[in-house]
Parts: structure tokens; sequence; C-alpha cells
């Protein structure tokens, strides 16, 4: 990592040049993961930027009232990294923050993390062979390889309801969360009914004086089995060799595997889809009394069409007093209350929007503009040919640029097996260029057509495709239209990126002049 200094041939007046030899932009868990591996593949010349002023990603930004992991914590840690710290199965934010400065002061990450950085654009230069990455600030960032770890959901949503700058009073989303606003007493509205929602309502009916929930779709929500992890339990996380893997391994056999299988394999997870609708049911029932509410909260759709959510007492949150369901259909916000289609005003002082992200849309993954060798950006390449990437992770046209949490990438409810899965690819694809002495990798579009082939072939059994997702969402009106999941389980993905042929890729010791500006690393090409 060397800071130089160049003459400006930018449009906007250049500060300062850094070059290295992989950018990666994102210190979320996924810019961690890589950069955990970067460094024990013996690739040091790598620099993190990152937006925040800390890293951590979506478990520094989102600190929302009862936010906690929804999958077991267990699972949703690293591999190579596992914990004996959690102090229940569905860790809170706080242990998931701290896990992540655990692993980054054990790696020694931060010493390559540059904060602050808001990256605007990065553009390949073919003539140079380098990754031309400008910020916010002004420093313009020369790589030889660029990775994206911008995370899924780096992008809020905030509904489109007429008059919602109009408001007078607070809005918040859930991503940004005052924990200065005292929402005691307060008359306040909930927009979103999703995995955030279900966690955020709760806490909030027990402190507000009125709470209005308004639900546009219900959502299937089972019941939570969490446990608190006490000190014998840790100690036998530490101490008892086999046993933490043992309880990833159940976890995964248990919980993922079927729960992701109902999403990524419906044909085969029909019938369980259909017991957990069941007991949801039940749920229902045991939770809240008055049919009529029972039946405002009970989805029409299958279980899993929207991502299955856990909570012991979202439901039963409906039973207090002060709390309100409303599913009629909002029709604007003004200055001091929310208004429905029936002409209903409900006076608030305080707008909580648990309204989700941008995903999949123009620059929300990677979540800035990223313009490969015919000047085109990805997005814009995306909005022409769908949402395509070999194995989710690179980009025929994209040369030495990879991606975590690409189309067709998700196949597992744990995130973190994704970005262990999408690392491997990408170091796998490193280290062969190393041995071969390549400096141009790209992935060949047969390749790219043959996975994606497959991936089409088998959208079929997902959920959206065989099951009945009538009013679940947005219509999905083409097989391409919803590019996350891929129909597999996430061994099968880690056994994919781990033996793929390399010869998917094109290595070349590219014509280049010299390696960034410092010709001290000019390359021999
Ligand atoms: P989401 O799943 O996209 O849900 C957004 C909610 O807002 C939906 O109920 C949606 O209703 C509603 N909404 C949006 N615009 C609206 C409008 N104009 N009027 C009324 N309602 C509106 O977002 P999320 O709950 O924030 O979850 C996002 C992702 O975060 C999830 O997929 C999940 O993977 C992740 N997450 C993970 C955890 C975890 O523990 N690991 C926890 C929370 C979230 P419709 O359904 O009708 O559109």
């Amino acid at each position: 990592m060397k800071l130089i200094d160049s003459s400006a041939t930018h449009a906007r007046p250049v500060i300062r040049e850094k070059s290295c030899e992989i950018l990666v932009v994102g210190a979320g868990l996924s810019g961690i993961g890589t950069a955990i591996k970067l460094k024990e593949a013996g690739f040091d010349d790598f620099i993190i930027v990152e937006r925040a002023g800390s890293l951590g990603g979506t478990w520094r930004d989102n600190s929302y009232p009862g936010v906690t992991v929804d999958i077991p914590t267990i699972y949703y840690s690293f591999s190579f990294e596992q914990s004996a710290e959690w102090t229940t199965f569905y860790a809170p934010q706080s242990e998931l923050l701290g896990y992540c400065h655990r692993l980054a002061d054990k790696y020694q990450v931060e010493d390559h993390v540059v904060y602050d950085t808001l990256v605007e654009q990065s553009r390949y230069d073919g003539t140079r062979n380098e990754w031309v990455t400008q910020t916010a600030s002004g420093v313009v960032y020369r790589s030889r390889f660029l990775i994206t770890a911008t995370g899924l959901f780096a992008v809020p949503r905030l509904p489109d309801i007429p008059g919602l700058k109009s408001f007078a009073g607070k809005t918040m989303h859930s991503k940004a969360w005052d924990h200065g606003y005292d929402f005691g007493g307060k008359q306040v509205a909930v927009i979103g009914t999703g995995a955030t929602g279900v966690q955020i309502i709760p806490e909030l009916a027990e402190v507000a004086g009125k709470l209005y929930v308004f639900q546009r779709t219900p959502t299937w929500v089972f019941p939570k089995p969490d446990k608190p992890i006490g000190p014998k339990m840790r100690w036998a996380m530490r101490h008892i060799p086999g046993f933490q893997p043992l309880l990833r391994l159940l976890s995964f056999a248990a919980i993922d595997m079927p729960l992701f299988g109902i999403l990524g394999n419906f044909q085969r997870y029909g019938w369980l889809a259909r017991r957990m609708r069941g007991l949801c049911i039940r749920h229902i029932a045991r939770s809240v009394s008055d049919p009529a509410l029972r039946a405002k909260l009970t989805p029409t759709f299958d279980f899993g069409c929207r991502r299955p959510t856990f909570s012991n007492k979202f439901y039963s949150a409906f039973e207090r007093p002060n709390v309100e369901l409303v599913t009629d259909r909002i029709q604007q916000v003004d200055e001091h209350a929310v208004v429905t289609v029936d002409g209903t005003e409900r006076p608030i002082d305080v707008l909580v929007c648990a309204t989700g992200f941008h995903v999949f849309e123009k620059d929300t993954n990677p979540a800035f503009p990223v313009y490969g060798t015919a000047g085109e950006s990805l997005s814009e390449v995306w909005a022409r040919g769908g949402h395509e990437a070999f194995k989710g992770s690179a980009v025929p046209g994209f040369p030495n640029f990879f991606l975590i949490y690409g189309p067709y990438s998700v196949s597992s409810l744990s995130f973190i097996r994704m970005i262990e899965n999408a690392v491997l690819h990408i170091l796998r694809v490193l280290k062969e260029a190393r041995r071969l002495g390549a400096s141009r990798v790209e992935v060949t579009s047969e390749a790219m057509e043959q996975d994606m082939s497959w991936v089409y072939a088998r959208n079929s059994r997902r959920i959206w495709e065989s099951g009945n997702c009538v009013g679940a969402g947005p219509p999905r009106a083409n097989l391409k239209a919803n590019p996350s999941i891929r129909s597999t389980n996430s061994f099968a993905a880690w056994k994919d990126q781990r033996f793929f042929p390399l010869s998917h890729y094109r290595f070349d010791r590219a014509p280049v002049v010299a390696f960034a500006a410092d010709e001290s690393r000019a390359v021999a090409e």
C-alpha cells in the first residue's frame, strides 16, 4: 500500500492516488471474511475502503430494538472462526458486532481499512489493466483486482407513500435507528411486517402509548426455538473437541437445509412447507384470541413465499390494548397523521419504516457503478440481459473483478455460508493467477451461459415458480424476476465453488504498461 502523488487527469480534482494489488469495498462481514482469507493466502497488498467510520456492515447499521440474527448463531458464523461467546442461540446485534470486531482484531484486518471512504464508481482501464476507483473524498484507488463486498442490504428503501416528506414528526428507517429518541408514551406507526418489522413491533408495543402496525402483506411467523446458552454449554463449546462443529451440523441439518429447501426446492420440500404452515397457524391461534384479527394476520400463500421469520412475541403483541393492526392501504401521510384509503386519520408522533432495502436494483449490489471493458456498467448489462453472473461471483467483460452476493448466490439462510462460498471461489482464482503469473483473469461467456442455463432450469423447483405465492409480494413475471436464490443447498454450493474447473477462466499475462502508478512494481509482461 503506498500513497503517491499524481497529476490530475480526471474530471474532478484528484487529491491523491493510492495503489494496491486488491481493492475490497466494504468492511462488513463479507469484507472481513475476504480480508482474513486474503491474508491467509499471502495476499497482503490489499486495501479495504469503507464508507462509514467503523466496521461491521449490517451489524453496525441495524441496531433497532429487538434485532437479533434469526437463524442459530452457531451456524451464522464463520466455519473457521467459531465462537463460544454467544449468550443465546440467536445472538443479539451487540454480540454479532462484537464478533466482527474480535475477528478484525485477531487477524489485524483494520491495518488494511480506510474508513469514511464512499466509493462513487469504479472503472476498468484496459490499457493499464487496472481498476480505477473514485471516492467521494477525491482519493482515487488504482488496483489490479476489485472485490465488492457492499452487502445485499446496503441501500434502505423508504415507502413510496404520498406526503411522506410533509410529515412533521419523527421518521426513522430501521437501518438508521435514533437511540436518543424516547418512544415512551408516544403515538407510533410502524410500516412493514417483514423480518425486521416482526422484530421491532413487539419491542415498541411495550413502550408506545399507541402503536399502529400498517400491514400490507401478512407474514408467516414461526415460533423461535431460542434458548440461553449458559456457562456449562459455553464450557463444552470451548473445551469438548467436535462439540461446536456438531452443533453447526445439527443447525444446518435441522434448520437451514429444510427451511432453505422450502425456498430453493419447493418441489421436494412442499410437504414441509405445509407442516410449517400448520405450526404457524397454531402459533397464531395460541397467541391471538380475536378470530377477525387472526384472519388478518394469516397469509393465504405458502409458507416460504416471503422469507421465513421467527418470533415468540410478534403475534401476541396484537393482544395488547395499545396495539392496532391496520390492513387498509395507506393513502397518504400528512403533517401529523397517517391517512388510510377509508379516510381514517391516525395521528402519530413518529413513523418507523421497516420497509426493507433496494436489492438488485440499479447500483445497489454492488452499491456503486462498476464499468467493464465495454464502458458499460454492470447495472446496465444486467438491465439489458437479466441478472447473470458465473456462480454469483464473476461476469464476462469485467476482468479482475469479483462480487460477493452476486445474482443467484443465496444458497443458505446463513449469509455467512454464502460469503465463505464466494470467497472460496475468489481465492481459487487469485491463487491460480499467481501460480501462472497471470495479471488478467476473466470468466468466459461460455462458462457463465452454462452456469445460468443450470440456474434457470432449476428455478422451476423454487417456491415462487412451483408453490402458491399469489398475494405474497411483487408478481414474478418471469423466471429471472427473483435473482437471489440459487436452487441448491449450501453444502452443494460449497462443493460447486470448491471444484468448478478453473478452465472456466481465461488467465492472461496482460500487456500492461505498469502496475498502478508505482513504477517500482511494474510487471514485465
Ligand atoms: P422486507 O422483507 O423487504 O419487508 C419490507 C416490509 O415493508 C414488507 O412488509 C412490505 O410490505 C412493507 N412495505 C414496503 N413498502 C410499503 C408501503 N409503501 N406500504 C406498506 N408497506 C410497505 O424488509 P426487512 O423486513 O427489512 O427485511 C429485509 C431483509 O433483511 C430480509 O430479507 C432478511 O434477509 C434481512 N433480515 C435479516 C434478519 C436476521 O436476523 N438475519 C433480521 C431482519 C432482516 P409488502 O410485503 O406488501 O411489500
